[in-house]
């Protein structure tokens, strides 16, 4: 296994220059294109891994899912769905997703940021504070790393350039779908966003949904196995935002990208895949991750379909 994702690695990191690195938020624009990275835990816990796979960066929407998840463990799915729904947009992660009629929950999903922040009000808390807090025990519980925390300079300058995401949250709560303070529940999703993994934490994470909901080696269940088929099948179909229909048949597996370049990707009952490559395509999916997982998916027969 080491073998193969060296030599991917090489064959794909040419690509890696026809990506873009995002600069919408200033602190993501340090990051450097040309670094590659892929980890792979599989289902009896063997670890692989190679290129630039202990580099630290920013979870983005690959939260996403697990935002998701803390709401589904929190309210059950019938209420998730009745607020956020689960059809593909077919639009960019950040599109103002409403037209003639008004904005109606049916026309978003989770995995798109105006859902996101919807996810942020379904978690349980008194607080923001202890809402995010619950998301952060997850996230490390999932990762399988205690250490995981904030990047505060990624957070900030989210914060500060975030003028898009606060338009999608005034128009949530102008429709009636957000009750809560708009500038607490946005703090809430850009801590969310800027919590800093590693390819492993994200390989973790996807062994643990691939495993239908149970830690990898010791099994310990984290959360039922029908959430896993819930998260699992809207990371299909919504997961690479408006390039799902192509990744679903390129790689052909459920999978979550984030601006910073880090994609996680469920081989269900097989594996977990963490990638780090922050130079991306114009959907602000990374370029040279996708086409990694491309190669990995043909070479290990990981499609789904
Ligand atoms: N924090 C980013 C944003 O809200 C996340 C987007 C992404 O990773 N696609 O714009």
């Amino acid at each position: 296994m080491e073998e193969l994702l060296e030599r991917l690695l090489e064959e794909c990191r040419p690509a890696t220059g026809q990506g873009r690195v995002a600069d919408y938020i200033p602190e993501l624009a340090k990051g450097n294109p040309e670094a590659l990275g892929v980890y792979v835990i599989g289902s009896e816990g063997k670890h692989s891994w190679a290129g630039d796979c202990r580099q630290k960066f920013t979870i983005q929407s690959v939260v996403k899912p697990i935002l998701l998840l803390q709401a589904l463990l929190d309210n059950g799915p019938d209420l998730v769905q009745k607020r956020v729904g689960v059809e593909a947009t077919g639009k960019p992660f950040d599109a103002i997703n409403a037209g003639e009629r008004a904005l109606d929950s049916g026309h978003i999903n989770p995995m798109v940021n105006m859902g996101a922040i919807v996810m942020c009000t379904l978690i349980r808390g008194g607080s923001y504070e202890e809402r995010f807090q619950r998301l952060l025990g997850l996230t490390r519980q999932l990762a399988g790393d205690n250490e995981i925390g904030v990047d505060e300079a990624v957070y900030q300058s989210e914060k500060s350039h975030g003028s898009k995401n606060r338009a999608l949250a005034y128009l949530l709560k102008s429709n009636g779908l957000l009750e809560d303070s708009v500038e607490e529940v946005l703090d809430c999703y850009f801590r969310a966003c800027s919590i800093q993994v590693d390819c492993r934490a994200l390989a973790h994470i996807g062994a643990v949904l691939s495993n239908r909901g149970r830690l990898p080696v010791s099994n310990e269940r984290v959360f039922p196995a029908p959430l896993a088929r819930y998260v699992n099948a809207i990371l299909m179909t919504c997961g690479m935002y408006d390039g799902s229909g192509e990744f679903a048949i390129r790689v052909g597996v459920p999978a979550k990208s984030g601006v910073a370049g880090g994609i996680m990707a469920v081989v269900p009952t097989r594996m977990g895949i963490g990638i780090y490559a922050p130079a991306l395509d114009q959907k602000g999916n990374s370029l040279g991750g996708i086409q990694l997982l491309e190669q990995l998916s043909k070479a290990l027969y990981l499609s789904i379909f």
